[in-house]
């Protein structure tokens, strides 16, 4: 759907106040008009508010009337600025990878807290990305030792750039698919954020995930299949007193429990989101 836009003198309180005219099918217009701002005009967030008599420049008002038409075609505004934070860290993102989510934050909130002692630990995040989860780690933990893996090479690639914007180069990032280039290694902590949807779920042709990769997003029927492999392949990887954790669907806890207890996992149980949604599994 394509809009009229507001004339070039139009202040930036009033591209605020009209965001979700500008964009009707977006569940998050005014955010994404205060991101996509923000980007524009090379500004953080609070500028809006302490300025928003403010206008643009003719450049500034034809960027962001390009990135609107975009938004409104539906484009996740991540893949229109090209970042998105994840645990207050900017992420250079691009569409051969997953968006990161703040639901993932949960995942690296419960591994500080838990290892909350240990300066030493050994690290893999399976299917890094944007290397989002392993670079967030070792940015809390310079001690630790990280590596992360994926099997698309564009990942990895943009991993790598994304450890070497944040000053994390000793991140590992290895091309493999799980651990099928990882040797014998072993870890203390493996952690994935792996595809969990059923190829049946309706959502996946609504809304922004229709943009990103379903080599990221789908695992089989079920949704489950690439986290069966993780957990069974894992046992291997695992150092002694080891522990797996892995993201997944609300509705799946239960099932992916099972699988880990079918592997011989002890200790088994799951975390929630910031929905209070089960959200994670470990063992
Ligand atoms: N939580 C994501 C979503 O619902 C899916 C992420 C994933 O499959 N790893 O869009």
């Amino acid at each position: 759907m394509s809009h009229l836009f507001p004339a070039l003198t139009t202040p930036i309180q009033s591209w605020l106040t009209m965001a979700s005219e500008l964009l009707p099918d977006s569940p998050s217009a005014k955010l994404d008009m205060e991101v996509l701002l923000c980007h524009v005009l090379q500004v953080n967030r609070t500028y809006l508010y302490t300025w928003p008599e403010k206008s643009l420049t003719e450049a500034q008002y034809s960027k962001l009337t390009g990135l609107l038409r975009e938004r409104q075609q539906g484009h996740p505004v991540a893949h229109l600025t090209g970042v998105r934070e994840f645990w207050s860290l900017p992420f250079k993102v691009s569409p051969t990878t997953l968006i990161p989510r703040p639901d993932t934050e949960v995942l690296i909130e419960w591994i500080l807290d838990r290892y909350a002692e240990k300066s030493l630990l050994s690290v893999l995040d399976l299917g890094t990305g944007t290397g989002a989860i392993a670079l967030a780690l070792a940015y809390e933990k310079p001690q630790w030792s990280v590596v992360a893996c994926d099997r698309v090479s564009e990942a990895v690639q943009l991993a790598r750039e994304n450890a070497e914007a944040l000053g994390l180069q000793r991140v590992t990032v290895v091309e493999s698919d799980w651990f099928s280039a990882l040797g014998q290694a072993s870890f203390d902590l493996i952690v994935s954020n792996p595809p969990y949807i059923p190829a049946s779920d309706p959502h996946l042709s609504e809304g922004d995930v229709v943009f990103e990769p379903s080599s990221a997003l789908v695992s089989g029927e079920d949704g489950l299949q690439d986290i069966r492999k993780i957990v069974s392949e894992s046992r291997r990887h695992l150092a002694e007193q080891g522990c797996l954790i892995i993201e997944h669907g609300y509705d799946q806890a239960e099932a992916v429990q099972a699988i880990f207890t079918a592997q011989g996992f002890v200790k088994v149980a799951s975390g929630k989101d910031y929905g209070s949604q089960d959200r994670f599994t470990f063992g």
